[in-house]
């Protein structure tokens, strides 16, 4: 497609195209036909890890003499190709299959085939808990197919660029429940089984497939347009589902508000898995994601599920509605999702939430430019441009074209490629086609090429004018070049009045002069104040300008640099400030920064305050104060002791660790008064306290961290209690058998924590080594991955 012939220029179109590095990932997969549909019929033998599956493909040739056809499908066992009750004869590669036709198909021939199989999935659908000689581990299977793992458990076409209806027909043993995607057309008993029955109605992804089964109650709610929301939970955890769940459906109405496309499916669901590699997957209607998100109120005080809620959401739209053609496009699924659970977050928890986050997205780009110059669009860009960076380009495009603007064009990108694929030049046509005007150059300089602006701003001010001087400082690369954006200068005066201009910077160096009012005295001047644009800035200010930005400047970003750019002043100069600016400041970033530079200060009214923020009641201010001390200071002990029964898990345990470290003749009665605390999900409390304990001599708090790390766990607890007890060079026969299982785990967050235990051991210890070959041994490596695995643990 060449996009450039569509536009009524008024300059030049620069060759972007041509200064991109190759990227080979841009080329959709070939296809010979077109699959339409297809309809799985599944069971389980879940202790083994076995799919027993029958799946029919409908499909369609889109050339003329298809007299072969590839499916995907790695080490599966395939058992029959039916077509037309014919055996079809196939040939077997170690990526999947190739099923030879009797005669060719032609151009539009409707057709069918049927494939019985049978596999054991290492990746795309999971096993979890079936094993477990204790019986308290929760039993589920659940797939997770993107990139390109569905093709492990399911032979098809496994590529984002063929989408289909699809069909799942489940047989489960009872009780257990199964969610796939789509709607839910029957629930059948048969014996101890039911054959669960759910159809796709609209096409999606392959990679969107999805089940999950397990042992689940369902909290049905509905949206104010009648959306059926089905959110899944453990039922021994319904007292979890208000607060993890919390806005669910509000989200849902927001978006189809500010996207003004209907939630593009017939019901959307959610399902909390145990084990999950990730944070979430957004499949079609029915997104899966790790239970480590399903805290009680507690645990939510430290994490909580809105934003990856929202994420998962928005890619229902951005990803499954319309899903990129190839690899290069993939930022705009993620990069949309961001951007969305941004502005969700920004409705639910305010500006200075998003500043904030707007800023981390900045700071994140900024860093990962140090290491390459990747572009957005492209299938080498990394997970940092794909979601911050993308998140916040589009958020400058946003203030480059209006909100209003941003969304109208939008909405007709959707609504043209809805339920199909796209690529980067669909979206800039879909401006162009909306707005009636070129953004070639934003693509250009913040999607096609890489890299961002770096500005040197010095400024000058008498009575009657400041003066700016600003230029770009970034190295001209083949994939940096000059950035052009409409920047916001301001001249704040004594008396709280501003002026404003807003200039195009292009150039390698701008002079820009604001006149002040008659009489007016300048007090400090921004730069893009609000922080628009993705930068990084030189703009050195006297301690007077930064004290009267700090205490004064409308928006939260501009106090915080403000304060972050006092670090290096004496402690003398800046101590008042600072703290009046703590007593003044209402987010929390800004009053963390001060505690960072007076936590250190033996000042008498820099102690007082250290002191009043251990019982601030913004918890993110006492987890700031209970941060700065690595040993704690005698005068702040009962600070500390104070905080012992507090309510966050997370700041509970940094608590007692530094109590139980820094006065250890009190050990035992800190030990004491928190002997039932559990913490989170990952029992973060409980093993700090099994730590203290162990080091204050308990042996039968070593067995009780054996079985922690054991499979009748979660895998965050279990990986904690490996990591400690390397950390207290534990071994013996227990963690031994819970490391191995560990490390087979298909989980890489697991298996690491069991290969670094047993690698640790491995050669720490002869007699240890001795042992873990004896158990290697008894493997007999017969998978390759089992292989591999052992000599990592033998390295
Ligand atoms: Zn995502």
């Amino acid at each position: 497609m060449t996009a450039v012939s569509l536009f009524a220029q008024k300059e030049p179109v620069k060759p972007f195209i041509q200064s991109l590095p190759y990227d080979s990932a841009s080329v959709p997969r070939e296809r010979f036909v077109d699959f339409q549909h297809l309809r799985l019929e599944a069971s389980f033998e879940p202790t083994q890890g076995k799919v027993n599956g029958w799946v029919t493909h409908r499909f369609q040739a889109i050339r003329q003499n298809v007299d072969t056809l590839f499916f995907d499908g790695p080490d599966i066992q395939i058992q029959e190709v039916n077509y037309h009750d014919q055996k079809l004869t196939i040939r077997k590669y170690e990526t999947g299959f190739t099923v030879v036709f009797p005669k060719a198909l032609s151009w539009n021939s409707a057709d069918s085939l049927s494939i019985r199989y049978v596999a054991f999935p290492r990746h795309g659908l999971y096993f979890v808990g079936w094993n477990d000689p204790t019986n308290r581990a929760r039993k589920q299977i659940w797939s997770q197919g993107q990139g390109t793992d569905n093709r492990c458990w399911l032979p098809m076409f496994d590529n984002m660029n063929d989408k289909i209806t699809s069909e799942m027909i489940i047989t489960m043993a009872k009780p257990y429940k199964v969610l796939s995607n789509g709607v839910k057309l029957g629930v059948k008993d048969v014996g101890a089984n039911q054959i669960w029955h759910y159809r796709m109605n609209k096409p999606h992804a392959p990679y969107l497939i999805m089940l999950g089964i397990g042992d689940y109650e369902i909290d049905a709610r509905k949206t104010g347009s009648g959306l059926a929301v089905n959110l899944w939970y453990y039922p021994d955890w319904k007292d979890r589902v208000a607060g993890t769940y919390a806005k669910s459906t509000e989200m849902i109405e927001f978006f189809e508000k500010e996207i003004g496309v209907p939630f593009p499916w017939e019901n959307y669901s959610q399902i909390p898995v145990q084990e999950f590699m990730y944070g979430a997957m957004e499949n079609t209607t029915a997104t899966v994601f790790g239970d480590f998100f399903f805290n009680d109120a507690r645990g939510l005080l430290d994490r909580s599920y809105v934003g990856v809620n929202a994420h998962e959401l928005a890619h229902q739209w951005f990803g499954d509605m319309v899903t990129a053609r190839s690899e290069t496009h993939h930022w705009l699924q993620e990069s949309f999702a961001t951007h969305y659970n941004m502005m969700y977050e920004r409705e639910a928890f305010g500006q200075d939430y998003f500043d904030l986050a707007r800023r981390n997205a900045q700071n994140a780009a900024l860093n990962a430019s140090t290491r390459d110059l990747y572009p957005v669009a492209s299938s080498d860009a990394g997970s940092t441009r794909w979601y911050p960076k993308g998140a916040v380009v589009l958020e400058m495009l946003k203030y480059v074209v209006g909100r209003e603007e941003f969304n109208r064009a939008i909405n007709h990108y959707l609504k043209s490629h809805a339920y199909d694929n796209v690529d980067t030049e669909d979206l800039l046509i879909a401006f162009h086609e909306t707005l009636g005007y070129s953004l070639n150059w934003f693509w250009d300089q913040w999607i096609y090429r890489g890299g961002e602006p770096v500005y040197k701003v010095e400024s000058e001010s008498t009575k009657e004018s400041t003066r700016f001087i600003v230029s770009q400082l970034q190295e001209k690369l083949p994939y940096v070049g000059l950035f052009k954006m409409p920047i916001v200068f301001e001249v704040h005066f004594t008396d709280g009045s501003k002026e404003s201009k807003t200039v195009w910077i292009s150039e390698k160096v701008h002079n820009v002069k604001i006149d002040h009012p008659a009489g007016k005295i300048a007090a400090y001047a921004l730069f893009d104040p609000g922080n628009q644009v993705i930068k990084a800035v030189v703009f050195n200010k006297s301690f007077d300008q930064l004290k009267q930005q700090a205490l004064s400047a409308q928006y939260m970003l501009d106090r915080l640099d403000a304060v972050i750019a006092m670090s290096d002043l004496p402690i003398d100069q800046k101590r008042d400030v600072l703290i009046q600016v703590y007593k003044k400041e209402t987010f929390h970033e800004v009053r963390e920064a001060v505690i960072e530079q007076l936590a250190k200060d033996k000042n008498k009214k820099s102690r007082q305050l250290m002191a009043s923020s251990f019982t601030d009641s913004d918890l993110i201010i006492r987890k700031a104060a209970v941060a700065s001390y690595d040993t704690i200071p005698k005068d702040f002990k009962k600070s500390y002791e104070g905080l012992l029964n507090e309510l966050s898990y997370q700041l509970q345990e940094e608590v007692l660790y530094k109590l139980c470290l820094s006065f250890p003749a009190d050990r035992a009665t800190y030990l004491e008064k928190t002997k039932l605390e559990m913490g989170n999900n990952a029992h973060n409390v409980r093993i700090t306290w099994l730590e203290w304990s162990i080091k204050n001599g308990n042996k039968a708090a070593i067995t009780e961290l054996a079985d922690l790390a054991s499979v009748s766990f979660e895998f965050n607890t279990r990986r904690g209690a490996l990591t400690l007890a390397k950390e207290l060079s534990i071994f013996n026969e227990d963690f031994l058998k819970h490391a191995l299982d560990a490390a087979r785990s298909a989980n890489n967050r697991m298996s690491s924590a069991g290969v670094g235990y047993l690698n640790w051991a491995y050669k720490l210890n002869p007699e240890w080594k001795t042992m873990i070959d004896s158990q290697l041994n008894t493997w007999n490596a017969q998978q390759k991955w089992e292989y591999d695995l052992a000599k990592k643990i033998q390295k």
